[in-house]
Protein backbone atom coordinates (compact mmCIF):
# COMPACT_ATOMS: atom_id res chain seq x y z
CA UNK A 1 0.00 0.00 0.00
CA UNK A 2 2.83 2.72 1.19
CA UNK A 3 4.99 1.67 -1.97
CA UNK A 4 2.26 2.10 -4.02
CA UNK A 5 1.57 5.37 -2.92
CA UNK A 6 5.00 6.44 -2.97
CA UNK A 7 5.38 5.32 -6.50
CA UNK A 8 2.21 7.24 -7.78
CA UNK A 9 3.54 10.58 -5.93
CA UNK A 10 7.08 10.04 -7.80
CA UNK A 11 5.43 9.32 -11.07
CA UNK A 12 3.17 12.54 -10.66
CA UNK A 13 6.74 14.34 -9.61
CA UNK A 14 8.65 12.99 -12.58
CA UNK A 15 5.76 14.34 -14.92
CA UNK A 16 5.85 17.60 -13.63
CA UNK A 17 9.65 17.66 -13.35
CA UNK A 18 9.78 17.27 -17.13
CA UNK A 19 7.24 19.65 -17.72
CA UNK A 20 9.37 22.22 -15.87
CA UNK A 21 12.22 20.91 -17.93
CA UNK A 22 10.55 21.54 -21.12
CA UNK A 23 9.85 25.11 -20.41
CA UNK A 24 13.21 26.03 -19.22
CA UNK A 25 14.68 25.10 -22.31
CA UNK A 26 12.21 26.57 -24.54
CA UNK A 27 12.99 30.04 -22.72
CA UNK A 28 15.95 32.30 -24.66
CA UNK A 29 19.43 32.00 -23.74
CA UNK A 30 19.86 35.17 -22.17
CA UNK A 31 17.20 34.43 -19.37
CA UNK A 32 19.34 31.65 -18.85
CA UNK A 33 22.14 33.08 -17.75
CA UNK A 34 20.80 35.47 -15.90
CA UNK A 35 19.32 32.48 -13.43
CA UNK A 36 22.31 30.67 -13.87
CA UNK A 37 23.98 33.76 -11.91
CA UNK A 38 23.49 32.41 -8.15
CA UNK A 39 24.37 28.78 -7.25
CA UNK A 40 21.28 26.50 -6.60
CA UNK A 41 21.93 24.50 -4.11
CA UNK A 42 19.60 22.17 -2.30
CA UNK A 43 19.68 20.83 1.39
CA UNK A 44 17.48 18.37 3.21
CA UNK A 45 17.24 20.43 6.79
CA UNK A 46 17.12 24.30 7.78
CA UNK A 47 20.10 24.23 10.04
CA UNK A 48 21.92 23.49 7.27
CA UNK A 49 20.70 26.27 5.13
CA UNK A 50 22.70 28.61 7.79
CA UNK A 51 25.43 26.61 6.85
CA UNK A 52 25.39 27.03 3.18
CA UNK A 53 24.77 30.26 2.84
CA UNK A 54 27.25 31.09 5.61
CA UNK A 55 29.75 29.53 3.40
CA UNK A 56 28.45 30.55 0.02
CA UNK A 57 27.58 34.57 0.73
CA UNK A 58 25.48 36.40 -1.90
CA UNK A 59 26.99 33.25 -4.46
CA UNK A 60 24.27 30.37 -3.56
CA UNK A 61 20.95 30.24 -3.16
CA UNK A 62 19.22 27.37 -1.01
CA UNK A 63 16.20 25.42 -1.08
CA UNK A 64 15.53 23.64 1.98
CA UNK A 65 13.74 20.35 1.71
CA UNK A 66 11.76 19.46 4.93
CA UNK A 67 10.06 22.90 5.67
CA UNK A 68 9.85 24.64 9.19
CA UNK A 69 7.79 22.33 11.46
CA UNK A 70 7.96 19.41 9.31
CA UNK A 71 8.68 16.25 10.63
CA UNK A 72 11.79 15.14 9.11
CA UNK A 73 11.23 11.76 9.23
CA UNK A 74 7.94 11.44 7.40
CA UNK A 75 8.13 14.22 5.06
CA UNK A 76 7.58 14.29 1.19
CA UNK A 77 8.80 16.70 -1.49
CA UNK A 78 6.40 18.83 -3.31
CA UNK A 79 6.50 19.40 -7.15
CA UNK A 80 7.70 22.71 -6.26
CA UNK A 81 10.21 21.48 -5.07
CA UNK A 82 11.49 19.15 -7.45
CA UNK A 83 11.65 21.59 -10.20
CA UNK A 84 14.16 23.80 -7.56
CA UNK A 85 16.29 20.61 -7.79
CA UNK A 86 16.01 19.94 -11.19
CA UNK A 87 17.88 23.18 -11.78
CA UNK A 88 20.34 22.76 -8.41
CA UNK A 89 23.98 22.53 -9.34
CA UNK A 90 24.53 20.42 -5.50
CA UNK A 91 22.87 19.22 -3.06
CA UNK A 92 24.20 18.91 0.64
CA UNK A 93 22.86 15.67 1.79
CA UNK A 94 23.06 14.94 6.10
CA UNK A 95 23.88 11.99 4.64
CA UNK A 96 23.68 10.27 8.45
CA UNK A 97 20.69 8.20 7.90
CA UNK A 98 17.24 10.65 8.12
CA UNK A 99 14.28 9.06 6.73
CA UNK A 100 13.83 11.43 4.16
CA UNK A 101 16.67 11.01 2.89
CA UNK A 102 16.63 6.95 3.24
CA UNK A 103 13.42 6.99 1.03
CA UNK A 104 14.27 10.33 -1.47
CA UNK A 105 17.71 10.28 -2.09
CA UNK A 106 17.80 8.32 -4.92
CA UNK A 107 15.24 9.53 -6.66
CA UNK A 108 16.13 13.22 -5.85
CA UNK A 109 19.47 11.92 -7.65
CA UNK A 110 17.96 10.67 -10.83
CA UNK A 111 15.99 14.18 -11.17
CA UNK A 112 19.02 15.93 -11.55
CA UNK A 113 22.40 13.70 -12.86
CA UNK A 114 24.54 16.40 -12.97
CA UNK A 115 24.21 17.78 -9.74
CA UNK A 116 26.81 17.59 -7.44
CA UNK A 117 26.07 15.34 -4.18
CA UNK A 118 27.87 16.62 -1.12
CA UNK A 119 27.66 13.99 2.24
CA UNK A 120 27.30 16.49 5.33
CA UNK A 121 28.31 13.34 7.05
CA UNK A 122 31.91 12.89 5.75
CA UNK A 123 34.30 12.09 8.72
CA UNK A 124 31.68 12.15 11.57
CA UNK A 125 31.52 9.62 13.71
CA UNK A 126 27.94 8.47 13.60
CA UNK A 127 27.00 7.34 17.41
CA UNK A 128 23.63 4.62 18.51
CA UNK A 129 21.21 6.09 19.11
CA UNK A 130 20.35 6.65 22.90
CA UNK A 131 17.79 4.47 24.57
CA UNK A 132 17.25 4.67 28.79
CA UNK A 133 15.15 1.71 29.14
CA UNK A 134 14.29 -1.87 28.20
CA UNK A 135 11.45 -2.48 25.54
CA UNK A 136 9.46 -5.83 26.86
CA UNK A 137 13.20 -7.14 27.95
CA UNK A 138 14.50 -6.38 24.37
CA UNK A 139 16.84 -3.75 23.09
CA UNK A 140 17.02 -3.20 20.32
CA UNK A 141 21.14 -2.24 19.06
CA UNK A 142 23.10 -0.67 16.36
CA UNK A 143 20.45 1.59 15.59
CA UNK A 144 22.74 4.75 14.48
CA UNK A 145 21.41 8.07 15.65
CA UNK A 146 20.99 10.62 12.69
CA UNK A 147 21.11 13.90 14.48
CA UNK A 148 24.52 15.03 13.81
CA UNK A 149 24.40 18.32 13.65
CA UNK A 150 23.38 19.28 17.01
CA UNK A 151 27.41 18.26 17.58
CA UNK A 152 28.99 21.84 17.50
CA UNK A 153 31.81 19.99 16.36
CA UNK A 154 29.90 18.07 13.96
CA UNK A 155 28.36 21.04 12.75
CA UNK A 156 32.06 22.32 12.05
CA UNK A 157 32.51 18.74 9.78
CA UNK A 158 29.49 19.45 7.65
CA UNK A 159 30.61 23.35 7.21
CA UNK A 160 33.81 21.84 5.83
CA UNK A 161 32.13 18.99 3.70
CA UNK A 162 29.68 22.21 2.36
CA UNK A 163 32.57 24.47 1.54
CA UNK A 164 34.78 21.74 -0.32
CA UNK A 165 31.64 20.88 -2.59
CA UNK A 166 31.35 24.75 -3.20
CA UNK A 167 34.42 25.13 -4.43
CA UNK A 168 34.75 21.65 -6.76
CA UNK A 169 31.71 23.41 -8.41
CA UNK A 170 33.05 27.12 -8.76
CA UNK A 171 36.58 26.80 -8.37
CA UNK A 172 36.93 30.29 -9.59
CA UNK A 173 35.55 31.66 -6.47
CA UNK A 174 37.80 29.35 -4.09
CA UNK A 175 39.55 32.21 -1.66
CA UNK A 176 35.95 33.83 -0.94
CA UNK A 177 34.18 30.59 -0.09
CA UNK A 178 37.09 29.49 2.04
CA UNK A 179 37.38 33.48 3.90
CA UNK A 180 33.61 32.93 4.72
CA UNK A 181 33.65 28.91 6.14
CA UNK A 182 36.89 30.19 8.32
CA UNK A 183 35.01 33.22 9.90
CA UNK A 184 31.77 31.13 10.47
CA UNK A 185 33.84 27.94 11.92
CA UNK A 186 35.57 30.78 14.33
CA UNK A 187 31.70 31.14 15.24
CA UNK A 188 30.87 27.99 15.57
CA UNK A 189 34.21 27.17 17.82
CA UNK A 190 32.96 30.35 20.18
CA UNK A 191 29.72 29.09 21.01
CA UNK A 192 31.08 25.78 21.56
CA UNK A 193 33.52 26.80 24.15
CA UNK A 194 30.50 28.86 25.49
CA UNK A 195 28.02 26.19 26.22
CA UNK A 196 30.86 23.74 27.39
CA UNK A 197 31.33 26.55 30.47
CA UNK A 198 27.73 27.70 30.85
CA UNK A 199 27.09 23.60 31.30
CA UNK A 200 29.96 22.92 33.43
CA UNK A 201 28.75 24.04 36.59
CA UNK A 202 25.25 21.50 36.39
CA UNK A 203 25.00 18.98 38.97
CA UNK A 204 21.78 17.48 37.79
CA UNK A 205 23.12 16.51 33.97
CA UNK A 206 19.82 14.73 33.46
CA UNK A 207 16.92 15.75 31.17
CA UNK A 208 13.93 14.35 29.72
CA UNK A 209 12.56 14.88 25.93
CA UNK A 210 10.11 13.61 23.59
CA UNK A 211 11.68 12.77 20.50
CA UNK A 212 16.11 11.83 20.86
CA UNK A 213 16.99 14.52 18.99
CA UNK A 214 19.82 15.70 21.24
CA UNK A 215 21.98 12.82 21.66
CA UNK A 216 25.08 14.21 19.81
CA UNK A 217 24.43 17.14 22.20
CA UNK A 218 24.34 15.23 25.28
CA UNK A 219 27.57 13.29 24.75
CA UNK A 220 29.36 16.54 23.50
CA UNK A 221 28.17 18.40 26.90
CA UNK A 222 28.32 15.45 29.36
CA UNK A 223 24.22 14.99 29.95
CA UNK A 224 22.21 12.83 29.55
CA UNK A 225 18.86 12.23 27.91
CA UNK A 226 16.11 10.63 28.29
CA UNK A 227 13.88 9.86 25.54
CA UNK A 228 10.01 9.46 26.06
CA UNK A 229 9.74 8.23 22.69
CA UNK A 230 10.33 4.32 22.00
CA UNK A 231 11.67 3.38 18.69
CA UNK A 232 10.15 6.19 17.31
CA UNK A 233 6.72 5.43 18.85
CA UNK A 234 4.60 7.24 21.54
CA UNK A 235 5.02 5.40 25.06
CA UNK A 236 2.80 2.57 25.89
CA UNK A 237 1.15 3.17 29.57
CA UNK A 238 3.67 1.22 31.57
CA UNK A 239 6.79 2.88 29.43
CA UNK A 240 5.04 6.56 30.75
CA UNK A 241 4.75 5.05 34.53
CA UNK A 242 8.42 4.27 34.52
CA UNK A 243 9.06 7.45 32.92
CA UNK A 244 7.59 9.27 35.44
CA UNK A 245 9.68 7.75 38.33
CA UNK A 246 12.71 8.52 36.41
CA UNK A 247 11.87 11.89 36.10
CA UNK A 248 11.08 11.94 40.27
CA UNK A 249 13.59 9.85 41.12
CA UNK A 250 16.47 12.33 39.25
CA UNK A 251 14.69 15.37 40.46
CA UNK A 252 13.68 16.26 36.68
CA UNK A 253 11.39 19.64 36.47
CA UNK A 254 11.33 20.33 32.84
CA UNK A 255 10.34 17.81 29.79
CA UNK A 256 11.92 19.42 26.83
CA UNK A 257 9.30 18.82 23.49
CA UNK A 258 10.03 19.34 19.68
CA UNK A 259 7.11 21.13 18.03
CA UNK A 260 7.68 18.76 15.14
CA UNK A 261 5.97 16.36 17.63
CA UNK A 262 3.11 16.12 19.77
CA UNK A 263 3.73 16.94 23.18
CA UNK A 264 0.94 14.94 24.67
CA UNK A 265 3.17 12.52 26.53
CA UNK A 266 5.16 15.20 27.55
CA UNK A 267 2.25 16.80 29.25
CA UNK A 268 1.44 13.86 31.27
CA UNK A 269 4.68 13.73 32.70
CA UNK A 270 5.07 16.80 33.60
CA UNK A 271 1.87 17.05 34.88
CA UNK A 272 2.39 13.69 37.03
CA UNK A 273 5.98 15.56 38.70
CA UNK A 274 4.57 18.81 38.81
CA UNK A 275 7.04 20.13 36.33
CA UNK A 276 6.22 22.13 32.89
CA UNK A 277 6.87 21.37 29.52
CA UNK A 278 10.04 23.51 27.36
CA UNK A 279 9.65 23.47 23.83
CA UNK A 280 13.25 23.24 22.22
CA UNK A 281 13.71 23.40 17.99
CA UNK A 282 16.74 21.09 16.87
CA UNK A 283 15.14 22.05 13.70
CA UNK A 284 15.31 25.81 13.53
CA UNK A 285 16.84 27.89 10.92
CA UNK A 286 19.23 30.29 12.77
CA UNK A 287 21.08 27.42 13.70
CA UNK A 288 23.63 29.39 16.30
CA UNK A 289 20.94 31.86 17.77
CA UNK A 290 18.90 28.15 18.04
CA UNK A 291 21.56 26.74 20.25
CA UNK A 292 22.69 30.09 21.88
CA UNK A 293 19.26 29.78 23.22
CA UNK A 294 18.91 26.10 24.20
CA UNK A 295 21.98 27.36 25.98
CA UNK A 296 19.48 29.73 27.99
CA UNK A 297 16.85 27.20 28.38
CA UNK A 298 18.85 24.63 29.88
CA UNK A 299 20.39 26.95 32.10
CA UNK A 300 17.08 28.69 32.93
CA UNK A 301 16.02 24.87 34.03
CA UNK A 302 18.90 22.80 35.08
CA UNK A 303 20.58 23.36 37.98
ZN1 LIG B 1 14.65 13.09 14.65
Amino acid sequence: MERNRVTTAISIVLALVLAAALAVSAMSCERKEEISKKIGVVVTILPQAEFVESVGGERVEVNVMVPPGANVHIYEPTPSQMTALAKAEMYAKVGSGIEFELVWIDKLVAVNKKMLIVDCSKGVELQEMIGEYEHDGEHEHGVMDPHIWMSLLNAQIMVRNICDGLVQVDPDNKPYYERNRDAYLQKLAELDQIIRNGLSGLTNRRFMVYHPSFGYFAREYNLTMIPIEEEGKEPTAAGLVHLIEQAKEHDIKVIFAEPQFNPQSAEVIAGAIGGRVVFINPLAQNYIANLRSLLDELLQVME
